[in-house]
């Protein structure tokens, strides 16, 4: 008999016809002799909501207490789809984290799963009763208090707990019909993968496709979680189409770039004329890493002086104040003469298996942007993407360009 975990995120349960919806999803599995666990997210705009609230309370909120918060939109909509699939005749049952338990770490916001004790879920899944778990939350294990997993969460609370119940497959259900050649809302002619590697898909959720959140993809990793991804949208009784999560042997053809991500969040920050001196980079990066403050792109220019050297990276957008703000305190012990800083940048990626074995696949790429007139802040490549940082004005364009020269438009 199949076990299965089936995801809906939040626009998939945003209202009481969708969860009805969703609900006609789950009966189709359960109907077919399947055990099935489901994980739910809070309704669409909940959790922005919540997070606003606890803004408005104060600007130096408790994390504890940001979590206690933020925890009950996905317990809302747990309870709600366990009552409507009561309602059709089939068992169902809510889980919140600390029931199961999903134990995390400590930290207040981003907490990460350390462990799930899977046994309570099998015994309701082998009395026939269809599990609804809150997704996004679990339990610290030294505090007993409720935790959050970051945004996009649910999707790694629900391969977490493929995991924990060795379920078969993990179905992510989402408002699109799988994952595509990039963001199909910003760029119509992106076309649907009918498979994507594990590694392709995480570097394109590290890069800013939000079709799923970077742990869940390592988890799915590391634990050999398959994982298919699909439109909740979907006529229940109708064929499906999706994309499954696979290794690299199980893609047939393999094209130079699979997709292309871009991530508006990012801000830039230039130091000139940098003290050229050994351990200036330890001076600059330290306490940023300290701080918990990630940095992505480096460039450091030679200067002819050798006196000095510019140096420019980036971080998140929501870390830019912060980021700034220690390097002002440090100005003296680092020793560099002005800080320039901008928050208009966006980075954009071509991802690829194929570019292990193809030599000058960014060339073209640098090329195809400059005949568009968009400058290029600063470069990073690795094995299987590269990425530039441009103005943010011009992402879009960029995208698209991308998108077509490496062929991934919809014919
Ligand atoms: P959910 O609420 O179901 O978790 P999300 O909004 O988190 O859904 O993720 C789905 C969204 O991800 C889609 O609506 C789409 O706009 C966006 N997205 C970004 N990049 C991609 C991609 N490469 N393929 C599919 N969707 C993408
Ligand atoms: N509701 C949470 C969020 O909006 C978790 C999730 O949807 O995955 O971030
Ligand atoms: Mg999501």
């Amino acid at each position: 008999m199949a076990r299965l975990v089936m995801k809906f995120g939040g626009t998939s349960v945003a209202g009481m016809e969708r969860i009805r919806n969703v609900a006609r999803h789950v009966k189709r599995e359960v109907d077919a002799g399947a055990e099935v666990a489901i994980v739910v997210s809070a309704m669409a705009g909940k959790t922005d909501e919540l997070v606003a609230l606890c803004n408005a309370a104060s600007n130096h909120y408790d994390p504890r207490e940001y979590d206690a918060v933020v925890a009950s939109g996905e317990q809302v909509s747990a309870g709600l789809l366990a009552i409507v699939l009561q309602a059709m005749g089939i068992a169902a049952r809510s889980w919140q984290g600390w029931q199961i338990p999903i134990l995390t770490t400590r930290a207040g916001g981003a907490a990460r799963i350390s462990s799930i004790e899977g046994n309570s879920i099998i015994a309701a899944l082998k009395a026939k009763e269809v599990a609804v778990i809150a997704g996004f939350q679990g339990v610290n294990e030294e505090t007993d208090r409720v935790t959050t997993l970051g945004r996009g969460g649910s999707d790694t609370s629900a391969v977490a707990i493929a995991a924990a119940i060795k379920a078969d497959r993990c179905d992510i259900y989402t408002d699109v019909d799988g994952v595509y050649t990039t963001d199909p809302r910003v760029v119509p002619k992106a076309r649907r993968l009918e498979r994507v590697t594990c590694e392709e898909m995480l570097e394109m959720a590290s890069l800013g496709a939000k079709v799923m959140q970077v742990r869940s993809v390592e988890l799915a990793m590391v634990k050999r979680v398959k994982t298919f991804v699909r439109s909740s949208f979907d006529d229940p009784a109708g064929p499906c189409s999706g994309t499954l999560i696979c290794d690299e042997e199980d893609i047939v053809e393999q094209q130079v770039v699979t997709g292309i991500a871009f991530s508006r969040d990012e801000a830039q920050i230039t130091l000139r004329r940098v003290a050229d001196r050994p351990g200036v980079a330890a001076a600059i990066f330290m306490p940023l890493a300290e701080a918990g403050i990630n940095v992505d792109m480096i460039v450091q220019v030679a200067s002819d002086d050798t006196v000095t050297t510019d140096i420019t990276f980036t971080v998140a957008s929501g870390d830019f104040d912060r980021a700034r703000a220690i390097l002002e305190k440090n100005k003296a012990q680092v020793g560099y003469a002005a800080l320039q800083g901008a928050s208009d940048v966006a980075k954009v990626s071509a991802i690829g298996i194929g570019m292990r074995s193809h030599a000058g696949v960014a060339a073209i790429a640098f090329k195809a942007l400059s005949e568009k007139g968009i400058n290029i802040r600063a470069i990073t490549t690795s094995e299987i993407k590269f990425s530039v940082l441009i103005d943010a004005a011009y992402t879009e364009l960029a995208v698209r360009t991308l998108h077509s020269i490496y062929g991934l438009d919809k014919g």
